[in-house]
């Protein structure tokens, strides 16, 4: 058979949003034919739409219910504290496992949320969230091999600060050109360390992602410039030699973990806690910013003026940050609620929290319900705007759903987010009442609704599909490579095979779950300090 069996291209962040435009206008060939000759469609990411349970999602077939990871840092059960995500110790057995125990050989490189390096029948090169110098490879031998031949492996950019458009660019292109050295290296048959070839070959590129969150393409100059596009346009090209490196008989799928969209509004939901009285900001009365003597009349009139970003720029450091690290900076004697990470909320429930006022049963219901009313009829100058927020046991399933957030906010209305997700007792120190801010010219933030496309031989030509969910893409390379779905996945298989195709002939096979082998190799302190730092550098950590 050809090989791979199924190629897996990730690209971080993908969003049709800019993709079909930028197609129309015949800047990417190369995605343009996978859009054409096969199936397309949304892929709905998980709730919240972050990278590290939608990457962990997809590999698993699971939500993050059964994971027990919702974000980057995931607040401690029983605690105001918030634990950095640490991917050796979130549960499930990945596509590549699986398809390892079927002896089939896989070739997974730069997926997130994939460090420690577990064996695998073939290679493994772990990516973001691999701690500066940890091992990244198994093999190890291939790992130095790789290095040896094309040079370092780089899992997560060097930390820049405030990098411009042009910095940003280069350091992120660093990214795409390496991994697809490496990709070159594991496809061709004279250099491959798998003279057979691989049947499973996934990479995920992640430049998309950076360079969306602070350089959105700008709408008010020509459309073909910009660090975004080059990064398509780099992504686009690479993805076109990789297919030439495959097979013509290899079903390639194109993915991301979430889509991405423009924010022009921000929406501050624990100030909406505050001004609706179910919370309460430490210090509240005598903020730093007072301190500094800025007032919160002078404040609130500034960034009206300014915009809250433009503000923040202005803070000196120290009144930034307000909530320390791995803390929530809330009265919890006075708070019922509060949202830490954009579109989480925790209800401070008494029995389950250290300081919890909030009666579980009745109480506790009726509180997510007034709740859910009031996010779901926000109104911004009269306009009610599109957003849903929904009790945890509709989002998640499984073992870990008493960990996850109480209530889940889903933004849909176009051009707003959420915002100061990491810190939101600063906004209600220093906005009272401003429940909505402008948001800086060129921010975007994660959207629910992000890319599939496959196409090859078996795969239907020129058809959207409509519904796809990130867990049901390992379901459906599992089938796709005539192998049975294990049960304890929450997803499904995509109708995506053409009629007279093997995998539409044959019944999807259902299998029990296995044991998970998942090797709990904690980080040490000195590991999660440089990762605490990437992210930071990132601005994904307040
Ligand atoms: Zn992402």
């Amino acid at each position: 058979m050809a090989k791979p069996e199924v190629l897996i291209i990730g690209i971080d962040g993908a969003t049709f949003g800019l993709i079909d435009p930028w197609v129309e206008l015949g800047c990417l060939p190369n995605i343009a034919e996978v859009l054409h000759r096969g199936v397309r469609g949304m892929l709905r990411s998980t709730l919240t739409a972050n990278t590290c349970p939608a990457w962990k999602s997809f590999s698993t077939g699971k939500n993050p219910g059964k994971l027990g990871v919702f974000n980057w840092r995931n607040k401690i059960y029983g605690s105001y504290e918030a634990k950095l995500v640490e991917p050796a110790e979130v549960g499930g057995r990945d596509l590549w496992d699986l398809l390892s125990a079927a002896g089939r050989r896989v070739a997974v490189v730069g997926v997130p949320m994939t460090y420690p390096p577990r064996p695998v029948n073939g290679v493994m090169l772990t990516g973001m969230l691999t701690p500066p110098g940890a091992s990244f490879a198994y093999p190890r031998e291939i790992g130095t091999q790789i290095e040896q031949n094309i040079g370092r492996y780089i899992r997560d950019p060097a930390v820049v600060t405030r990098p411009t458009e042009n910095e940003l660019f280069e350091q992120q292109d660093k990214i795409t050109l390496n991994r697809l050295d490496i990709l070159r290296y594991l496809l061709d048959p004279h250099t491959s360390p798998e003279r057979d070839g691989y049947d499973f070959v996934m990479v995920v590129f992640t430049a998309t992602d950076r360079l969306q969150h602070l350089f959105w393409p700008r709408t008010d100059t020509p459309q073909l410039e910009g660090a975004v596009l080059r990064a398509y346009r780099q992504i686009d090209r690479a993805i076109g030699e990789i297919r030439q490196l495959a097979s013509s008989d290899t079903t390639v799928i194109l993915m991301s973990d979430h889509g991405f969209s423009h924010v022009r509004r921000s929406i501050h939901v624990n100030q909406l806690f505050s001004d609706m009285g179910l919370l309460v900001a430490e210090n509240q009365g005598k903020s730093l910013l007072q301190r500094l003597g800025i007032t919160r009349q002078t404040a609130g009139r500034l960034a009206r003026r300014m915009g809250l970003g433009r503000l923040r720029a202005r803070l000196p450091e120290a009144a930034k940050r307000v909530v320390p690290m791995g803390r929530f900076g809330f009265d919890m004697s006075r708070t019922r609620a509060f949202s830490w990470s954009a579109g989480e909320v925790f209800i401070n429930l008494r029995g389950r929290e250290p300081k919890g006022v909030v009666e579980p049963g009745r109480e506790y219901e009726a509180l997510r319900d007034l709740i859910i009313d009031r996010l779901e009829n926000l109104r911004d100058g009269g306009r009610k705007l599109k957003v849903r927020a929904f009790r945890r046991e509709e989002v998640f399933r499984g073992e870990y759903v008493a960990h996850a957030p109480d209530l889940m906010i889903d933004v849909g209305e176009p051009g707003y987010g959420l915002g100061n997700p990491y810190a939101g007792s600063q906004v209600s120190e220093i906005l009272p009442g401003t429940v909505f801010t402008d948001s800086p010219g060129r921010a975007a933030r994660h959207d629910a609704d992000g890319i599939f496309a496959a196409a090859g031989p078996h795969i239907f030509e020129g058809t959207e599909i409509r519904g796809a969910q990130i867990l049901d893409i390992a379901p459906t390379v599992l089938h796709a490579m005539g192998l049975p779905v294990p049960e304890d996945m929450d997803g499904r298989v995509l109708s995506v095979f053409a009629a007279d195709s093997p995998p539409a002939g044959r019944p999807v096979g259902r299998c029990p779950a296995e044991p998970e082998d998942t090797q709990k190799v904690p980080m040490t302190q000195e590991e999660q300090e440089r990762l605490r730092e990437v992210l930071r550098g990132f601005g994904y950590l307040g």
